[in-house]
């Protein structure tokens, strides 16, 4: 949905710009911490969006607007079937609209709620998605560090898109304020030392669990003993009869403490439990 491909420069040189009467404004599709967001139609060429709105006051409020202008131009020049697309972004004296490929079956963990946990082929088809996704980005230089199961949404036949890019410092705040856990932490980042991207490996050892248990498995009921639980890297399977050897082993290779033995992006894809499970269209139609 290129606006500038139909259309010529005005007669400043500039190429026309969007607004909102472009747009018809659907249902809200939910709220992030800046502000809301809308299913849209863009009128001329009836194409659906998901219309991000974000208010000025508040990015001010918090000085992420600079960061913001970085994170949409990061993210404008990605291109990956499992990375949420940015089509461009618009704005008035109050508000900011970033106009978002419409992901239809909404955040990934609404499903896994849903269906308590996922089956292996299931969980297999969306770690591998991410692992390329992830992958892609990093060959561009482009790394997350922060990458939240909240920020990981499904479009209309299953495929998973990573959301957000790189809005790092807000959308840790999101989680903690929001849902109180540090689930999702490393522990290079629990023990405050530096760290890279290979603290996305560690996410995806801590999602693939999620998503085959329906918890993740560093969960206390304080957030002081899930810190001692990501140090220890004190890691227990259930005895539940879904979860075979080889996706225990995949968990287990990515959650390694030291950094530097996380099994690879490449390594991932090319697993025992990956190659078996996932499908390789990243389709996922399992319950529904
Ligand atoms: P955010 O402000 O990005 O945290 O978005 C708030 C909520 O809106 C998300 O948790 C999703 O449920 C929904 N949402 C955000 N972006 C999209 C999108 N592109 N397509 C569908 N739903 C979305």
């Amino acid at each position: 949905m290129e606006k500038v491909s139909e259309e010529k420069p005005n007669s400043k040189g500039r190429l026309p710009t969007w607004t909102l009467q472009d747009f018809e404004i659907g249902k809200p599709l939910g709220r992030g911490k800046f502000g809301r967001v809308y299913l849209a139609r863009e009128k001329k060429h009836k194409y659906i969006v998901a219309l991000k709105v974000i208010f000025k006051q508040q990015l001010e409020k918090h000085n992420l607007h600079y960061q913001l202008r970085r994170e949409i131009e990061i993210q404008s020049n990605l291109s990956h079937p499992n990375v949420l697309q940015i089509f461009g972004w618009f704005h008035d004296d109050e508000r900011i609209f970033l106009i978002l490929e419409y992901a239809a079956r909404g955040e990934l963990f609404k499903e896994l709620r849903d269906l308590k946990y996922l089956s292996e082929k299931h969980a297999a088809t969306y770690i591998a998605s991410f692992a390329r996704a992830l992958a892609y980005c990093h060959e561009k230089n482009v790394i997350h560090r922060d990458i939240k199961p909240e920020n990981l949404l499904l479009d209309l036949e299953g495929r998973l898109k990573i959301a957000d890019f790189g809005w790092s410092v807000q959308s840790r705040t999101k989680r903690h304020t929001m849902c109180g856990t540090l689930d999702y932490l490393a522990p290079e980042i629990v023990e405050n030392k530096a760290h890279d991207y290979t603290v996305d490996n560690w996410t995806l050892g801590i999602l693939c669990y999620e998503l085959l248990y329906g918890v993740p498995p560093f969960e206390t009921e304080s957030q002081v003993n899930t810190c001692k639980r990501i140090i220890k890297v004190d890691l227990n399977f259930p005895s539940t009869p879904h979860v075979s050897a080889e996706g225990k082993d995949l968990i287990r290779k990515l959650l390694v403490k030291d950094a530097l033995k996380r099994l690879s992006l490449q390594r991932i894809v090319e697993h025992p439990w990956i190659v078996n499970n996932a499908d390789p269209s990243g389709i996922c139609n399992e319950g529904h």
